[in-house]
């Protein structure tokens, strides 16, 4: 094959916010599947807060990204080649990919999408990583039940928006922080939150009295830091507080920001609990399914955010950083 795969590689570990000389663009020659393998043309990369954390040094829930190492990332494309014969070529495929133009692959760690069924960006957010999450986070740690207040931080975001719609689905009143009145507005207008909250522009802890007066049953924490501490301050009895992800935090320079007002959560009977949606590795499919199902009948929005250019993807990542992105943000290649 002489295609060249156009890649980027982890060179530094940030500090603080990832800048353009943390990676180094780079290009390889195309290699043939060996058995077992599949060759994949990616047509999308997934931008995802996670990465951030994939760029630290030290202990996490999966092993930092090596030096030299091409940058990890989910993706999707298209089987151009393959050695494995459960995957044929023409098939199209998402997983751990990496951000670059061309991937080999164990045929056993992808998953076969459906294109005829949803665009594929769409299975790098409803219908994948961001979409599954969101879907165990509040079903099975939340445990929402009909009439429970719920509130998503970081909801104008791929988790939290889709948080927030299938709170809606299980008879939930739900209420949304996000960054600006556009997103506020996306949240009531377009995806039928009960009320929204910009935490750039109000008190949040007000809003919070105003919006949920018999305080909140299911905190989902998509942002930690400061609206943590808000939200804690405004628990039910028995409330779930589930911690999903602090982007507010990823990229402190020295130690996160921790909440002070954890005694709430003996004071209200409540529980706090963080999870990583590979736990529900297994159940994969399970969530999908019911997701494509209540997409496919219009009870869900599914809202990609799409930039172009491989080149781009550190400006891009940047973008989550920074809240410019509005649902799932991926990069089209
Ligand atoms: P996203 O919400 O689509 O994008 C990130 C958003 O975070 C931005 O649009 C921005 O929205 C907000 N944000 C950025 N800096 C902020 C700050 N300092 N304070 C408050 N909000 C800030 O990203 P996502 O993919 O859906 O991920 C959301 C969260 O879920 C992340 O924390 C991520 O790490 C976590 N996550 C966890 C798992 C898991 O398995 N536990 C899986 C997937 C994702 P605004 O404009 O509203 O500020």
């Amino acid at each position: 094959m002489d295609a060249v795969n156009h890649q980027f590689r982890l060179a530094a570990r940030p500090v603080g916010l990832p800048k353009p000389s943390d990676w180094t663009y780079a290009e390889e020659p195309v290699r043939e599947p060996a058995d077992g393998e599949v060759l994949v043309k990616i047509e999308y990369v997934s931008l995802d807060p996670a990465m951030r954390g994939w760029m630290n040094e030290g202990r996490s829930y999966i092993p930092p990204v090596g030096i030299g190492e091409v940058m990890r990332s989910f993706a999707a494309g298209e089987v151009i080649a393959s050695k494995d014969p459960d995957v044929a070529v023409g098939e199209h495929v998402g997983g751990l990919l990496g951000v670059q133009e061309y991937a080999l692959a164990s045929g056993k760690g992808v998953v076969k999408v459906d294109t005829s069924l949803a665009p594929l960006p769409v299975y790098l957010g409803t219908l994948g990583m961001p979409g599954v999450t969101a879907y165990f986070g509040l079903l099975d740690i939340g445990q929402p039940q009909a009439g429970n207040t719920v509130v998503v931080s970081g909801a104008a975001g791929a988790v939290g928006g889709l948080v927030g719609q299938i709170a809606k689905l299980k008879d939930c009143r739900v209420v949304g922080i996000a960054g600006g009145e556009q997103k506020c507005r996306h949240l009531v207008e377009e995806l039928g939150f009960d009320a929204a909250i910009d935490y750039k522009s109000q008190d949040v802890g007000a809003a919070l009295t105003e919006h949920c007066p018999n305080g909140i049953d299911i905190y989902f924490d998509n942002v930690g830091g400061e609206i943590l501490d808000a939200a804690l301050a405004h628990l039910a009895r028995r409330a779930r507080v589930v911690i999903c992800g602090a982007i507010s935090q990823y990229n402190a320079n020295g130690a996160m920001k921790g909440p002070s007002n954890y005694m709430a959560l003996l004071v209200q009977h409540a529980s706090m609990t963080g999870f990583v949606m590979s736990d529900y590795f297994d159940r994969y499919a399970e969530a999908v399914r019911e997701m494509a199902g209540w997409l496919a009948a219009g009870k869900i929005v599914s809202r990609e955010d799409i930039a172009e250019g491989l080149e781009n993807f550190p400006e891009v990542l940047l973008r989550l950083f920074k809240g410019e992105n509005t649902g799932k943000l991926v990069l089209k290649l």
